[in-house]
């Protein structure tokens, strides 16, 4: 194999996707995780219960109050937000040691945790992932049936104000096709790498070879 050390010696990105509760951040990322078993999704920490069929470790690492605030306390989390009365938060663990490896690591968070990442992490990549409409949002939130009404209210009340903010991110992408939208951030990814902020110094090895 052709030696390539500016391709290996690449940093990881940490990819930030927004967007309503609905809007398919979830369903998308797990597309993409599908196909590139090199990308990782950082599992987040909440204070929410479990929803049926979710897996503790798996989908979130689910805790107490008292749990989360003491993480927050003891600075294990790289950004936190409260979310319709729960907190959810990315922990720090081995992020850094991700990215320096080249891995990219996926962050399914709210607007206000991508704008965090951001303040703490300038070279993150945002992404606003935008239902094809109200209607389509209140649909598909209603057909997932993981909220009760009330509940179902604040997010969809919730998600007029997100949608106001689509201008503060980078990218926005509207998912009204899964496997499109899962392209779409492959091809942002594969873009941002290109970038030559992000490989500086590779003239040197060019040259030297
Ligand atoms: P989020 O993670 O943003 O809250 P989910 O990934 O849970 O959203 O998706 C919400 C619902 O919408 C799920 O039932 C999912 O199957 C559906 N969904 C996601 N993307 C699409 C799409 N492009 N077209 C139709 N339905 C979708
Ligand atoms: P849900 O309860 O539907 O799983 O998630 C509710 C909201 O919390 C979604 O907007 C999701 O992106 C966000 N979220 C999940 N994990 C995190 C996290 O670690 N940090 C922040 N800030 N938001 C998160």
């Amino acid at each position: 194999m052709k030696e390539n050390r500016t391709e290996t010696n690449r940093r990881g990105l940490l990819l930030c996707v927004s967007g309503p509760s609905g809007t398919g951040k979830g369903t998308v990322i797990r597309r993409i995780l599908a196909s590139n078993p090199k990308m990782v999704h950082s599992i987040s920490v909440t204070t929410r219960p479990p929803r049926q069929g979710e897996q503790n470790g798996v989908d979130y690492h689910f805790r107490s109050r008292g749990e989360f605030l003491s993480m927050l306390d003891h600075g294990d989390i790289l950004e936190h937000d409260l979310y319709c009365d729960h907190y959810y938060g990315t922990p720090k663990s081995n992020i850094d040691a991700l990215l320096a490896a080249g891995t990219d690591v996926l962050l399914d968070i709210t607007i206000p945790g991508s704008l965090s990442v951001m303040n703490s992490y300038p070279e993150a990549v945002t992404i606003f992932l935008m239902p094809p409409s109200f209607g389509e949002l209140r649909r598909r939130l209603a057909g997932r049936g993981t909220e009760d009404p009330e509940a179902m209210r604040q997010r969809l009340e919730k998600a007029r104000e997100e949608i106001s903010k689509a201008e503060l991110f980078t990218y926005c992408i509207i998912n009204d096709d899964i496997a499109a939208a899962a392209d779409k951030i492959m091809a942002i990814a594969q873009a941002e790498h290109c970038r030559y902020e992000r490989q500086k110094g590779l003239e040197k090895n060019i040259l030297a070879r």
